[in-house]
Parts: C-alpha cells; sequence; structure tokens
C-alpha cells in the first residue's frame, strides 16, 4: 500500500498550476474598495461625524456619543452595501494572531419586525467572553471581562461578509491586554517628544508620526504534502527531516524567475490585499528553496502593523486556494535560511520630512543627524528589551545562528556614515566653539547627502541596518506580531528624545547657543554609544568575541531574554513614559514565557508520537527485510563467501538497532523531563525546565531519526521528504 507520503506526492503531480485569470483592471482601480477610508466616511457621513472623527485621527480627540450614532449609521450603510451582514470588533490579544467574534446587524424589534442595526455603543466598546485569552495573571476567569474599544486611527474593512472595527484590547480595570493598546501610547509619546525635538529646526511642525514598511518572508508548500507531515501541520516546522542534497548552494533561487504557479499565488495574494488597502509592492523569491517574500509601501505604524497582521491571514486563506500552505514560522526546514519580518522604521513630520533623510540645508542636516544619533542612543541604551520583544521559541533558531542576525544588538550604518560621526564628535568642543571648531562642522554636516548618496555598503548580517533614509530592524520574526517590537523601539526613541532635549536646553540655559548645544549633546552621544556601532560581519564568530570585549550583551536562552520584560530598568522606561506598568509588563512577562513552555511542549509531544508511531514502525520493517535477506544468504552460500557478502548488511542492520534503541531512550527521557517540569508549579522554573532539559532532546532525537531516512528503503519512509517539500 502506498504511503501517505506517496499518496500526496499523486496528488500533487496531478494538479495543474491553478492560474488565476483575473480582468486587466489597474490596482489603483480597486484599492481599498473594501475599507471604510476618508473617501468613503465623506460620502457616508454628516460633515460634523466626518470632522469629528478625522481630528479624532489626527489630534486624538474623543468621540462622542452622539458623534458614534453617526459614524456607525454611515459604516454600517456603507458595509451592507457591500454585502456585509456582521460586523465585528477585531483586535490583537497576546497570542501573536488577531481576534474576532462576529455578530450579525439583523435584530428583530419587540413587535417582531427585522431589521439591520448598529449603533455608537455598539462601534465604541464591546465586551467579548474573552477569558480564554491571555492575560498574564491580569485577568482571572473569575472576572473574564475584557473590554474592546474602537480605535479610529486605524479604518475599519470588510473580510468576506464582516465588516471589522480595529479595536484595543483592555482589562476591566483598564490594562492592556493587546499589543496596540501599549503600541497607541508609545506613538503617542514619540509624537510628543519627536515634535519637542523638532522645535528646534522648524517651528512649523506639529505633529511627527512613526512609519513602518514590513518585509514578510515565508515560505509556500504543497497543501498535499504539507498535510503528510503531522510536524507541520501541527508545529508550523519540520522536526524532523534530513537536508536536501541540494538546497540553497547555488544561490539560484534569490530573486530568481518565480514560478508560474506561485506567480498566480502572489497575483491573488495582491488583489486580496489591495482590496483591503494594504499596499504591497515588492514580490521576490527569497534565498531558500521555495521560500519568498512581500512588502508593502510603508505608512503610519499602527496601521502598517494592523495590515502586517491582516496580511499575514490573507496569505494564509489564499495560499489554501492555490492548494499551497503559508509557512510563517521562523525556521520551518533545518540547515537551510529562516524567515524573518524586516521592520523598516523611520519618523515622519506633518511637513513632508522624513526625520531619518538628510536634506538639503545644513540645518536640515542637523536635525538629521539628531534624530540618527539618538535613535543610535535609544538602541544603544536599550539592547535587552529589544531582543526581548523579539525572541521566541521560533525565532530562537534564528537568533543566534549562522544565517541571521545574531542575539547580540549592534548598529550598523556604514563605513562613510561612520567616519563622519567620529569627525564630528572630535570637531566639537567642549563648552564655546572656536571658529575652527565651527568651519569643521560646516563641512561636515555639508557633506552629509552625498555620503549618503554613494551609501550603498549594504550590511545583511546587521540587526539594525541604517538604509539610507530608514533604519531597517531585521532581527524580528516572521510570524510574530511586529507591534511587539514597535512598542519598545518607539518607546525606547521617546524616551531618547525626551532626554536629548531636556541635555540641550540645560546647555541653553549656560548660554550656549542652540546649535552648538545640539552638536555638543550629539558628541556626547556619539562617543557613549559608540561601542554599538559595527561594521562588520554579524554572522561571524569573531564577532561574539569583539561584543563581549565591548561588553555587549549575547544572550541566547529566551527565558533569559524575557527577563529583561521585568528588570527595574524596563519598568522605569515603560512607566515614566506612560506606556506599559509594572503589573502590564509583569503579564508580558508571564504570557512570554507560557507561550514558550507550551510550544516547546507541543513540539516535543509530537516529535515523540512521530518517533515512536511513525519512525520506528518503518525503521523496524526495513531491518526485518534485511535480517530476512541475511538470512537468505546464510542458506545460499557456504561461510566465507556469506561473510564477505553479508558483513555490510550486518552492520546496517546493527546501526538501525543503534538508532532505534537510542530514539526510544531519548523518547523515553525527554518524556520523564517533561513530566518533572508539569509538575513546577512557577512559571518562570517550568519555562527554564522546558528550555534547558526538554528542548534539547528535541534535536538529539532528531539526529537519529535524520540518520535513518538515509538508511531506509525511500519506498517506505511515511513522510515528505525535504527535496520533496522544497522542490515541488
Ligand atoms: P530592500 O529589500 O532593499 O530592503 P524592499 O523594497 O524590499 O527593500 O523593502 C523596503 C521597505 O522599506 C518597503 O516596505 C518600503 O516602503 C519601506 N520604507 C521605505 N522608506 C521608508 C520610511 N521612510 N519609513 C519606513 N519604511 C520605509
Ligand atoms: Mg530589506
Amino acid at each position: 500500500m502506498a504511503t501517505i507520503r506517496f499518496q500526496a506526492l499523486q496528488e500533487l503531480f496531478k494538479r495543474q498550476a491553478l492560474e488565476v485569470n483575473y480582468p486587466s483592471i489597474k490596482a489603483s482601480d480597486y484599492f481599498a474598495i473594501n475599507v471604510f477610508n476618508r473617501s468613503k466616511m465623506k460620502k457616508h457621513l454628516s460633515k460634523e461625524a466626518y470632522i469629528s472623527v478625522i481630528k479624532s485621527i489626527e489630534v486624538g480627540t474623543g468621540i462622542d456619543r452622539k458623534i458614534a450614532n453617526q459614524v456607525a449609521t454611515g459604516m454600517k450603510e456603507w458595509a451592507i452595501s457591500r454585502g456585509a451582514t456582521h460586523y465585528t470588533h477585531w483586535f490583537h490579544p497576546l497570542t501573536d494572531a488577531t481576534a474576532e467574534k462576529h455578530d450579525a446587524f439583523f435584530d428583530i424589534s419587540s413587535n417582531g419586525e427585522t431589521f439591520e442595526s448598529f449603533d455608537g455603543k455598539l462601534l465604541a466598546q464591546q465586551e467579548p467572553d474573552a477569558s480564554s485569552f491571555p492575560s498574564g495573571g491580569i485577568r482571572n476567569t473569575f472576572e473574564a471581562r475584557g473590554y474592546t474599544a474602537w480605535d479610529p486611527s486605524s479604518p475599519a474593512f470588510i473580510v468576506g461578509n464582516t465588516l471589522c472595527i480595529p479595536t484595543i484590547f483592555i482589562s476591566y480595570t483598564g490594562e492592556a491586554l493587546d499589543y496596540k493598546t501599549p503600541l497607541l501610547r508609545a506613538l503617542f509619546e514619540l509624537d510628543k517628544a519627536a515634535v519637542d525635538v523638532c522645535q528646534y529646526f522648524d517651528k512649523n511642525i506639529t505633529k511627527v508620526i512613526s512609519t513602518l514598511g514590513v518585509e514578510q518572508e515565508y515560505f509556500l508548500i504543497d497543501n498535499a504534502l504539507y498535510q503528510a507531515r503531522p510536524d507541520l501541520s501541527l508545529t508550523n516546522r519540520t522536526l524532523m527531516g534530513h537536508t536536501s542534497a541540494k538546497d540553497q548552494q547555488l544561490d539560484d533561487h534569490y530573486f530568481g524567475p518565480i514560478k508560474d504557479r506561485v506567480a498566480s499565488y502572489m497575483k491573488d495574494l495582491e488583489i486580496e490585499s489591495h482590496k483591503l488597502g494594504i499596499p504591497l509592492k515588492t514580490r521576490h523569491n527569497e534565498v531558500a528553496p521555495n521560500q519568498y517574500e512581500c512588502a508593502p509601501i510603508f505608512e503610519e505604524t499602527n496601521l502598517a502593523v494592523d495590515h502586517n497582521q491582516l496580511l499575514m491571514d490573507i496569505m494564509q486563506k489564499v495560499a489554501i486556494r492555490h492548494n499551497f500552505r503559508a509557512l510563517l514560522h521562523e525556521k520551518p526546514f533545518k540547515g537551510i535560511n529562516g524567515s524573518g519580518k524586516h521592520n523598516n522604521w523611520s519618523m515622519a513630520t506633518d511637513t513632508g520630512v522624513n526625520l531619518l533623510a538628510p536634506g538639503k540645508s545644513p540645518k536640515k542636516n542637523l536635525q538629521f543627524l539628531t534624530f540618527l544619533v539618538n535613535t543610535i542612543k535609544a538602541v544603544h541604551d536599550n539592547p535587552d528589551v529589544i531582543r526581548a520583544s523579539i525572541m521566541s521559541s521560533g525565532n530562537q533558531h534564528r537568533l543566534g545562528a549562522n544565517e541571521a542576525p545574531p542575539s547580540i544588538i549592534s548598529v550598523f550604518i556604514g563605513e562613510k556614515l561612520t567616519k563622519m560621526l567620529n569627525e564630528i564628535a572630535n570637531a566639537v568642543a567642549e563648552g564655546h566653539m572656536s571658529p575652527d571648531n565651527k568651519t569643521a562642522i560646516k563641512l561636515n554636516i555639508g557633506k552629509i547627502p552625498e555620503i549618503l548618496l554613494d551609501n550603498t555598503d549594504r550590511n545583511r548580517t546587521s540587526p539594525f541596518a541604517f538604509t539610507g533614509n530608514r533604519f531597517e530592524f531585521r532581527a524580528v520574526g516572521s510570524s510574530e506580531n511586529c507591534g511587539s517590537p514597535m512598542i519598545v523601539l518607539n518607546t525606547a526613541v521617546a524616551n531618547q528624545l525626551k532626554l536629548f532635549k531636556k541635555d540641550v536646553d540645560s546647555l541653553i540655559e549656560q548660554g550656549i547657543k542652540k546649535d552648538e548645544a545640539i552638536l555638543q549633546i550629539l558628541r556626547k552621544y556619539i562617543i557613549e554609544s559608540e561601542k554599538v556601532r559595527f561594521e562588520g560581519n554579524g554572522y561571524s564568530k569573531d564577532w561574539e568575541k569583539e561584543a563581549e570585549k565591548r561588553g555587549l550583551s549575547n544572550i541566547k536562552e529566551a527565558i533569559k531574554a524575557y527577563k529583561s520584560y521585568i528588570d527595574e530598568e524596563t519598568i522605569k522606561l515603560f512607566s515614566e513614559n506612560n506606556v506599559l506598568s509594572k503589573r502590564e509588563l509583569e503579564a508580558r512577562y508571564e504570557v512570554r514565557i507560557e507561550k514558550y513552555t507550551k510550544k516547546i511542549q507541543i513540539e516535543s509531544r509530537v516529535l515523540g508520537d512521530l518517533a515512536v508511531n511513525h519512525i520506528i514502525p518503518t525503521a523496524i520493517n526495513y531491518q526485518t527485510n534485511l535480517i530476512n535477506n541475511v538470512k537468505g544468504l546464510k542458506e545460499l552460500f557456504e561461510e566465507q563467501e556469506f561473510n564477505q557478502i553479508a558483513g555490510e548488511r550486518l552492520n546496517l542492520i546493527k546501526t538501525i538497532s543503534k538508532h532505534i534503541t537510542s530514539i526510544k531512550t531519548k523518547v523515553n527521557e525527554m518524556t520523564e523531563e517533561r513530566k518533572i517540569a508539569n509538575k513546577i508549579e512557577n512559571a518562570t522554573e517550568k519555562a527554564e525546565v522546558y528550555e534547558k532539559k526538554v528542548k534539547p532532546y528535541l534535536d538529539s532525537i532528531r539526529y537519529c531519526i535524520d540518520k535513518l531516512e538515509l538508511i531506509v528503503d525511500d519506498q517506505i519512509w511515511p513522510l515528505p521528504k525535504y527535496r520533496e517539500l522544497l522542490f515541488n
């Protein structure tokens, strides 16, 4: 009988590439057709309601009940005209997924009349029975109430027949239970702090937004093969599988021609995304076989985060339509590249200026330098919580492995900009500057635009790289909610800008001129944060040694990394900036470590099951064949000849036995370690046992299975192999 693996392959071969013929209309004709954006609001809202919502988006003012009612009515009318029958508050609980509970517009009045209803109260707030979302102890199940509240700054949209209203999710007592609440708080603080600093340069600037463009990497695997791999379908990664003889050695996949079947998926994905207002622009093959990337045009950070969450949903839905599965896991396959989510980040003013792009005048360039240096300083001062924000059981395979930015947080700015920062630091003198100092500085600052023009030396190994007009935070994992790193980065930079303003003002009070004061503080920061700047190969062993010498932290252990969520410095940073309270941080820490524990627990169970009921029986079957073969040879041949012929086969039988025994023993030991861990009450200790005692078995058991895969008859191997998963 054919194995599941062969059935899956047969199914795959039968299938033709699903060619979807789309009408040749321009993306701009249907872009955001399913989004209640400004133009739709203008059409469906009264002038009063429209102005009120725009003000709320731009200045953050509240919306009163009367206006909320008007907005709800307009939104309902528009949604029903687009075929919506239900509505939902759409939010990001701390699970890395989005959550939604649909309610119908449909209602029945007391006299039995049916109608469609939706009012301001339903738009503004909901009380989902949310006791099953992780809350890190903030919300016990007996007081299961949590609230979702409308976020007018991210427009409502329609998926299928449901109107989705982006919301925050908070506990009954007001604590954040999601990513959006603290993100909005962080963005608010960044706005205030950055505007204050911008006032040194341009009095017209009254608002600064954070901008984000997320490059999303993923794998596409045929659905039939995926279904035949229980590890993939239950844990999103392969827990076993020998590397394919050919994978990414030839560098022939990156930017290579896109296969028809994949191109048709990408086209469909783009259309669905565009309809929802997600401005996808770029698509290409990535380094590993069957690995791809898509990227949108950058947007305001809160919106970009919502769009990335929505995009991940759409990617998976559309994949199924094309008989694919989209794998968003950070490391679905051992031995080839994993996937990340590069967070391209900058800040922009309401005067249309990108604060991380140099300008034409010396004043603009000093402003650019100010934001550049303050960002570097913010990263320098907060590496541990930045790392904690991107740590996960999946991303742990990338961080510190030799193909992704390491767990050392460093900043790359390019050789020329490095030279310039150092020259500026040298030229600035403390106290009042001499004319010579000033000339040197002017010359240096004047050179910035030219430098950036040919700043093409791109370092792909840095976790946090300056790329000419933005920073690219590359260490973020492909499956994660980028709200998490964005909360930390924006808070750290907001805090840093506040410190900068204080430092500069105090020099001005001492009688030093504004520009000189700014330069002196920048000089101080350039020197203080020098050690975080690194231009070399971030994947190399030498860098680990060098970083240690510099005193940079390098934490590879997940639980240890998470602890910085609750250290004193983090609590101070987040509470002083009103982003997260101590209690909220503790809750987040708890949710993180519990999630880590559960992920390892599931992987360990799945591997144990597969090892025992897929791999061992298969190996025994093959071994039995060999034994019968040897027995037959013995009957046929004289002893001397038999020994010559059967020697290798006998060794093979022994090797198979060795691996089978080893797998059995290790699975038992792993199960015992799990039992010990499961009895531990303290969540941190439990997670540590999972990380230190259970997790290593995932590798050692896999090692034996992968050896068996090379030995056992291909015809009876039950699971699709790497070459099949990656080259179909
Ligand atoms: P690359 O592969 O060269 O890094 P991509 O085109 O794949 O570049 O992705 C770059 C991303 O950076 C895009 O999403 C782009 O919109 C975004 N980006 C460009 N400028 C900014 C900016 N000022 N702020 C935030 N993101 C930006
Ligand atoms: Mg990039």
